[in-house]
């Protein structure tokens, strides 16, 4: 492997793509696998084995991947300010893998113990490792869509079979196991970064590389010794989710006022690029708030309201199609509509960004309705059709296309580069956001009643279905009419 290069040798690269996305390609799948197999064991394995009521578990779980988003934020600031990206990448791994294995030890006992850990470390992974993904393009680079494209289809591999591995595994055989299947795959994770990170030249070296070697690492073991530090606080936080209400309301006012203090340094022009990436920023929070009932209700649904049969073959666990099937359709779909992209680029019909943003509402609308409209073909007993389920997942894919990767690039794109580790920042934090409001969401639409029938949680959760739909119409309509604003502010950026 060529080592010592520099940044121009690899943003020189001939061909696609740089080799290095490879690797970060390979490194985010396993993380992703962990990630999302702890993600679609979360609620399934609060309701069935800690015994908490649905309602609860929604808002937990809103709580659980709020907090994982929000600290994407700062372990982003974090790696900008002290670590680097690599080190952050590194301890956010280790911690990542802990946290599954302190779970597997003993998970009814340490399941909010290990749950910490992992925020904390996805925190410090995720973000930075997106960003390297943009330090391998020079500025300007038309290659970077497709490079964000590809690692994007990298995240749902590892996001298909983490999904449909350990919620098997936890449902059928063990839970200790499936946790512990999360923490083996995190540390091939880490290892795959380990081995190949001599190729990234100076790609994600600490900041503070010029300082005196004892200054910086008192400045990192601070660090270090911080997050494990905040771990109680977040235990608390997460177990009694009105606290969580607390955090929630106070990160987002305090971001938001340092960046309108770091917009007050930039240029006329560059400020409104900036109020156009908050637009961005601020309609995804709606868009992941609907979007992420797949691990909260959506799981839930899955568990009580839906039969076993695909496509006509029977014993197929509805569990893991609600983890996989999103994964699945995305690996398939994320090339074809990036070569339609080209194609209409080329006809010059191509869509701009903020329409792009519109469609992916208008398709959350279509999945809503038709996550609703299983109710139609249920059957006696309250369970109703698997098939239609995943049919909705195909329409909420193209959606999540039409908005999730634009959205990482456009960060890059509409940022001046000093802001791109806060504006990443900024729209994991709106994930945070959308996490949180799909908890509430999610346990609006629970039945109170314990002793609810399949059929009454069935008419409960689509009602709920119903409603997101009309709301998700409403946003891409608005989007699209108020697009020709937005495209002002952005200016040559498309
Ligand atoms: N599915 C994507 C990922 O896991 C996007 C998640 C998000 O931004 N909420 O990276």
């Amino acid at each position: 492997m060529s080592q010592n290069l520099t940044l121009e040798e690899i943003q020189d690269f001939k061909g696609k793509y740089p080799k290095q996305i490879w690797y970060l390609f390979l490194t985010e799948m396993w993380e992703r696998f962990c990630f999302y197999g702890l993600r679609g064991m979360l609620t399934v394995f609060m309701v069935t084995q800690l015994m908490i009521d649905e309602k609860a578990a929604n808002l937990q779980y809103g709580a659980i991947q709020a907090f994982i988003y929000a600290f994407t934020f700062i372990g982003g600031l974090f790696a900008d300010k002290i670590l680097g990206f690599r080190k952050s990448l590194f301890w956010g791994g280790i911690l990542m893998i802990a946290g599954s294995f302190i779970i597997a030890a003993n998970p009814t006992e340490f399941f909010y113990i290990g749950t910490c850990f992992t925020i904390v470390g996805t925190g410090f992974f995720k973000p930075n490792i997106s960003t390297m993904v943009g330090e391998l393009y020079r500025a300007g680079d038309t290659r970077r869509d497709a490079g964000f494209g590809l690692f994007y289809s990298g995240i749902n591999i590892g996001a298909f079979f983490g999904g449909m591995v350990c919620v098997y595994l936890g449902k059928y055989h063990s839970w200790n196991l499936a946790f512990a299947s999360a923490g083996v795959v995190m540390m091939i994770g880490l290892l795959t970064f380990v081995f190949t990170q001599k190729s990234m030249g100076p790609i994600g070296l600490s900041p503070l590389r010029d300082f005196v070697p004892g200054k910086r690492k008192a400045y990192e073991i601070a660090t270090f010794i911080g997050s494990l530090a905040v771990m109680p606080l977040i235990l608390i936080m997460v177990s009694k989710t009105e606290y969580t209400d607390y955090f929630m309301y106070t990160i987002g006012p305090l971001t938001l006022l340092y960046l309108v203090y770091e917009m007050t340094k930039l240029t006329g022009a560059e400020r409104k690029k900036m109020i156009a990436a908050l637009v961005f920023i601020v309609f995804s929070v709606f868009f992941w708030a609907f979007f992420e009932q797949s691990g909260g209700s959506l799981s839930l649904f899955a568990l009580y309201n839906l039969n076993d049969k695909l496509l006509g073959i029977a014993g197929i666990d509805p569990n893991v199609v609600n983890n996989s099937a999103n994964s699945v359709f995305v690996i398939v779909f994320s090339i074809i509509i990036g070569l339609l992209w080209v194609w209409m680029a080329k006809k010059k019909i191509e869509p701009n960004s903020v329409v792009k943003f519109g469609l992916g509402f208008l398709f959350l609308a279509a999945a809503f309705y038709t996550f609703y409209a299983t109710r139609f073909f249920a059957g006696p007993d309250g369970k109703t059709s698997l098939d239609i389920f995943t049919l909705a997942y195909l329409i909420i894919t193209f959606g999540e296309l039409c908005l999730s990767p634009i959205g990482l690039s456009l960060m890059t794109k509409l940022a001046p580069k000093k802001l791109w580790g806060v504006m990443m920042g900024m729209w994991f934090l709106a994930s945070a956001y959308g996490q949180y409001a799909a908890g509430l969401l999610g346990a609006g639409m629970a039945t109170t009643n314990e002793n609810a029938s399949l059929t009454e949680k069935l008419i409960s959760y689509t009602d709920g279905y119903k409603q997101l739909g009309i709301y998700a119409l409403i946003a891409g309509i608005l989007l699209i009419v108020i697009s020709p604003i937005v495209r002002k502010l952005m200016q040559e950026v498309k």
